[in-house]
């Protein structure tokens, strides 16, 4: 995949500096002070400009570190640059100014934290403003445009629409009024998804009894491929794991429909697949399961997949990450997840 990766380019033009193994994204601005680029712009963006983490440019939406020197950082990639550290066996530093980090000389920043909680976000249903720490509470309970299922979902009855038209369709649904017999279809269908649940479950448990079980927290960022048609997709570091170099790939389905901007396509499903980076001489059997990162708010269903490496064959199949709000993912300028491996010895 080296090839491929050569020729993409980053969909954002302010990104960090990657480990050379990875496409390194390049920045026209990165050299310029922010005060140069941000002149004409207005009071919230030169505050959003300065409170962004230095590492993914994006608002830290919950915990926001500083280094002793007082540059910022998120949670998610402060977490990060002490892991990969960790990993390469050397001290973290920080991006900006390369002064040592770790849990002794870095705080959190709580005067950053609050102001960044009142700066103001738009809700994704009805497009109002809102400040950080309200939206949540906004876009589940108050929003009247807010998507809803309807409340006989159970009886078997698939619309979902803005929450001001479910008492409209409510009155109408005529899914209350149906018989014993095809109730009880409805209500067959419903455990047949809760045995599935259950069996997933039970297999991530048994999971936890593997011989050897490595996590990696790890950052999707997205790129474009020059291809004639381009495309859309994340790639994360190199990371090591279970005496292996990895690295994990994601795709986001029927992009070609609108290659420019993925997120106005309303059924996105977001695959991944996992690339074995170091070379193997025997086969390579493993379970991966990916669950949400440390202070992220994303839900994930999680699904244990199963992975059969050879020495010719290093890229896993695609494999659904089951997200409950993929805008929100896909909104982000990094996407952070933590992957677990379970290997058995054979
Ligand atoms: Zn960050
Ligand atoms: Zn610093
Ligand atoms: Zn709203
Ligand atoms: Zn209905």
């Amino acid at each position: 995949m080296e090839s491929q990766a050569t020729s993409s380019v980053p969909v954002h033009e302010r990104e960090v500096e990657s480990d050379e193994s990875t496409p390194k994204p390049t920045s026209k601005f990165s050299d310029e002070p922010p005060t140069k680029r941000k002149k004409n712009s207005n009071l919230e963006d030169r505050l959003s400009h300065i409170l962004s983490c230095n590492v993914c440019f994006d608002l830290p939406s919950s915990a926001c570190y500083q280094c002793c020197r007082g540059h910022l950082m998120c949670a998610a990639c402060y977490n990060h640059l002490l892991a990969d550290s960790k990993l390469k066996d050397e001290q973290p530093t920080c991006p900006s100014c390369r002064v040592d980090i770790g849990h002794g000389s870095c705080t959190r920043n709580l005067t950053a934290e609050k102001t960044i909680s009142e700066l103001p976000v738009v809700c994704v249903y009805c497009c109002g403003s809102f400040a950080r720490h309200m939206i949540k509470g906004h876009q589940t309970e108050d929003c009247a445009d807010r998507l809803v299922k309807c409340r006989f979902e159970t009886f078997g009855c698939s619309w979902s629409g803005p929450y001001h038209e479910s008492t409209n369709h409510e009155s109408t649904c005529v899914h209350p009024k149906k018989s014993g017999t095809e109730l009880l279809e409805c209500l067959d269908n419903r455990e047949e998804k809760h045995k599935k649940q259950l069996s997933v479950f039970r297999q991530s448990v048994s999971l936890l009894s593997c011989e050897q079980i490595s996590f990696s927290d790890i950052q999707l960022r997205p790129f474009r491929t020059m291809d004639f048609v381009t495309r859309l997709y994340y790639e994360s570091n190199r990371f090591h794991a279970l005496g292996h170099t990895w690295a994990v790939k994601a795709f986001i389905d029927n992009v070609e429909k609108h290659p420019s901007n993925p997120t106005v396509i309303a059924d996105r499903q977001l695959n991944y697949q996992l690339l074995l980076k170091s070379k193997v001489s025997n086969d390579l059997e493993l379970y991966s399961l990916l669950v949400r990162a440390p202070f992220e708010e994303t839900h994930i269903d999680p699904e244990p997949v199963f992975h059969r490496f050879t020495t010719s064959e290093t890229e896993s199949e695609l494999r659904p990450i089951s997200v409950a709000d993929a805008n929100r993912l896909l909104g982000s300028r990094v996407i952070n997840l933590r992957l677990f491996l379970f290997y058995n010895k054979p």
